[in-house]
C-alpha cells in the first residue's frame, strides 16, 4: 500500500533535496530499514551522526567542483551562480516584501571576503549589501585597514531582506547559503571576516556569545576564518570598535598587510 507523508515532512523533504541539488547532488539512496528494529540505537546514532558530517565535508566539496569553481574568469563564475539564483522563492521571503535579491559586491578576485547577516531596507532598495548606516560604518572599517571598499568581497548569509528587518530563522539561512558557498569557492578569500553572531553561528556552526566566537582563527575549509562585531552593533556600542579593530588587525597580519596606527574613526 502507498504510504502518504505527513504534509510538512514532505515539504520539509522537498526543501531538504532542493538544497541537494543546489550543491550539484541529484542521486540518493534509500536504506531499508529493520522492522524489528525500534528506536535509533547508539551505535546507528553514531553512525547516522558520522555519515551526517561525511555528507557536510562532501557538500563544500561538491560546491568547490562546481563548473563555476574552475572558470578562468570568476566574474562570469559569479554571474553564473546569480543566474542560478533567479528570482529566488526557495524561502518564505521572496513573498514577505523583498524587493531585490542583494547578491554581493566587490572583486571577484577578492583575497578579503565579508560576511553579513542579510539586507536590511537601504540594501534591499538599493540591491547592494551594506549600503546603509551600518554599510558607512564597514567603509570605513575597510578604509582605516588601508583598503577600499572594491578591493574586498562583500555578502551577507541571507539575500533577502526579512520583514522589520528580523533575525533570519534557521532554514532560511540553510535554504540560502548553498549560493554563498558557491560565491566563496569562486573567490577563494584567504581570509573571510564574519561579521557579527548570525554569520558566525551559520559559517562554524558553533553556539556560543560573541565575546567567545570573536579573536580567534577559524578553519573553514580551506579558508581562515575570523570573527568579529557586527557593524550595526558598533553603532549600537561604540566602546566596542576597539575590540572589532583588534580583530582587523589580526586579518592584516594573516594577509601581510602594514598595520596602520589608527582604527575606523
Ligand atoms: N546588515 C547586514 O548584515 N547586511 C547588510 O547588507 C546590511 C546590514
Amino acid at each position: 500500500m502507498p504510504i502518504t507523508l505527513d504534509p510538512t515532512l514532505r515539504r520539509e523533504l522537498a526543501a531538504r533535496i532542493r538544497y541537494y541539488n543546489d550543491l550539484g547532488i541529484y542521486d540518493f539512496y534509500r536504506r531499508d530499514s529493520d522492522p524489528a528494529s525500534g528506536d535509533i540505537q547508539p551505535e546507528e546514532r553514531e553512525s547516522m551522526t558520522r555519515r551526517a558530517s561525511a555528507v557536510e565535508e562532501r557538500l563544500f566539496e561538491n560546491a568547490s567542483s562546481r563548473p563555476e569553481s574552475t572558470a578562468a574568469d570568476p566574474s562570469q563564475a559569479l554571474r553564473t551562480v546569480r543566474e542560478d539564483l533567479g528570482d529566488c522563492t526557495r524561502c518564505r521571503l521572496h513573498k514577505q516584501g523583498r524587493k531585490q535579491i542583494v547578491f554581493g559586491v566587490g572583486s571577484p578576485r577578492a583575497d578579503l571576503m565579508f560576511i553579513g547577516e542579510g539586507p536590511g531596507a537601504d540594501e534591499d532598495e538599493q540591491g547592494e549589501p551594506f549600503v546603509g548606516r551600518a554599510g558607512q560604518l564597514l567603509n570605513n572599517m575597510i578604509k582605516a585597514m588601508g583598503l577600499h571598499r572594491e578591493d574586498v568581497y562583500i555578502a551577507n548569509i541571507i539575500k533577502c531582506r526579512p520583514p522589520g528587518n528580523r533575525t533570519p530563522e534557521r532554514d532560511e539561512c540553510e535554504t540560502c547559503s548553498p549560493f554563498l558557498m558557491r560565491q566563496i569557492a569562486v573567490i577563494k578569500p584567504k581570509v573571510i571576516v564574519a561579521l557579527g553572531a548570525v554569520a558566525a553561528k551559520t559559517l562554524l556552526a558553533i553556539n556560543a556569545p560573541m565575546a567567545e566566537l570573536r579573536g580567534h582563527w577559524y578553519d573553514f575549509r580551506a579558508t581562515k576564518l575570523a570573527v568579529t562585531y557586527h557593524p550595526a552593533f558598533l553603532l549600537r556600542d561604540p566602546r566596542q570598535k576597539k575590540e572589532a579593530w583588534k580583530d582587523l588587525q589580526m586579518v592584516m597580519k594573516e594577509l601581510g598587510m602594514a598595520i596602520p596606527a589608527k582604527g575606523p574613526q
